[in-house]
């Protein structure tokens, strides 16, 4: 295992950011490759840990040479967000300076060639450039993991249309609990920047149905503890030998996913209907009928009507709620995936 170091510059002189990438040269030129990167969001720290968790399980595979297919891994993606804090809290989802997520506005590509990236030289902020650099070091792999998490949830993907089901395996073997499918467009995030070149090709040529894009969301923020970081990386690895990145003939693969899986426009956003403190009804992997209680808003302490009743619009699965429990109105509560369309349905990226 190669480490190396990629230096971003800042935005004013004397200032750069260093992003440590490992890499693993493949025995076999025509296995699978893959790329693994963590934190994007510079706060999101589950995928961090899984890395770590992973790294030892690689780097035995590489003494015992069984790492068949090239293996780059970026345990931190995301050195600016993860500087960023104000007033003591992390600020790791958008870039201070431009407002700009983290995980949008990536550059589209028409084929995946890295010369079609702005170079070094083009004057630009250092977000943009950690982006571009990102996808330089991502393209051409032939499996593209991105760990994230949500507030509290459960561990969930969102896979792009084009590539389910092809990659149930992937799903069954990372152990996660449901699947959220999208397609078109995501606000340029780095899932639809790593899929989009390809979308442009050929379809025998881009080879769509051995390729792994996706966005994991490893539960919670706060979901940072080693055995769950364990299970992760074993996750991790039971994908990379079932694609045939790593040879372990002690590992059992798994193919068929039999998790929730849904298409974006199921997602319910449930709104906060007026400020307040939260009482949750429902923790996530909850599944939930019409009408069920999902949250109490408290909006006026020891008033009569001083407590409001969020209800479920319709029967679900809980996949995600907030971490904080002060709300505002109109904030979203819950990502509830209906069994039929949102009526509400907000179109691309949710909040990956
Ligand atoms: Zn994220």
């Amino acid at each position: 295992m190669k480490k190396s170091v990629e230096t971003i510059r800042g935005d004013s002189e004397g200032i750069a950011y260093e992003l440590p990438l490992y890499h693993i040269a493949g025995t076999a030129p025509d296995a699978p490759s893959a790329y693994i990167q963590a934190a994007l969001h510079g706060d999101e720290l589950p995928g961090v840990v899984a890395i770590d968790a992973l790294m030892p399980k690689l780097r035995e595979a590489e003494s015992e040479g069984r790492v068949r297919g090239n293996l780059t891994i970026v345990p931190r993606a995301n050195p600016i967000g993860a500087n960023q804090l104000l007033f003591g809290a992390s600020q790791g989802r958008f870039d201070l300076g431009t407002r700009v997520n983290y995980n949008r506005d990536f550059p589209l590509l028409d084929r995946p060639d890295v010369a079609l990236l702005p170079g070094e030289d083009v004057p630009m902020s250092s977000d943009k450039r950690l982006k571009a650099r990102l996808l330089k070091l991502s393209l051409g792999h032939d499996i593209v993991l991105d760990l994230h998490c949500d507030d509290e949830g459960v561990a969930y993907l969102y896979v792009p249309d084009e590539l389910w089901p092809a990659m149930a395996d992937c799903a069954a073997n990372m152990g996660v609990d449901a699947v959220i499918l999208w397609s078109g467009q995501s606000g340029s995030s780095f899932d639809e920047a790593s899929l989009h070149p390809y979308l442009k090709m050929p379809r025998k040529e881009a080879r769509l149905e051995s390729r792994v894009v996706t966005t994991v969301e490893y539960r919670g923020v706060s979901d940072v503890y080693s055995t769950v970081a364990e299970a992760d990386a074993q996750g991790l690895y039971r994908l990379l030998v079932a694609r045939g990145v790593i040879e372990d003939v002690t590992v059992e693969t798994r193919q068929a996913f039999e998790g929730v899986v849904a298409p974006i426009d199921h997602i319910e956003m449930v709104p906060a209907p007026c400020a307040g403190a939260i009482l949750y009804h429902v923790n996530p992997g909850d599944t939930v009928k019409a009408g069920a209680h999902i949250a109490t808003i408290l909006r006026a302490p020891g008033e009569d009507g001083g407590r409001v009743e969020v209800l479920a619009p319709q029967d679900g699965y809980i996949l995600t709620r907030r971490s904080h429990r002060a709300t505002r109105a109109g904030d979203d509560l819950v990502k509830l995936v209906g069994v039929a369309p949102s009526s509400d349905a907000r179109s691309g990226a949710l909040e990956a």
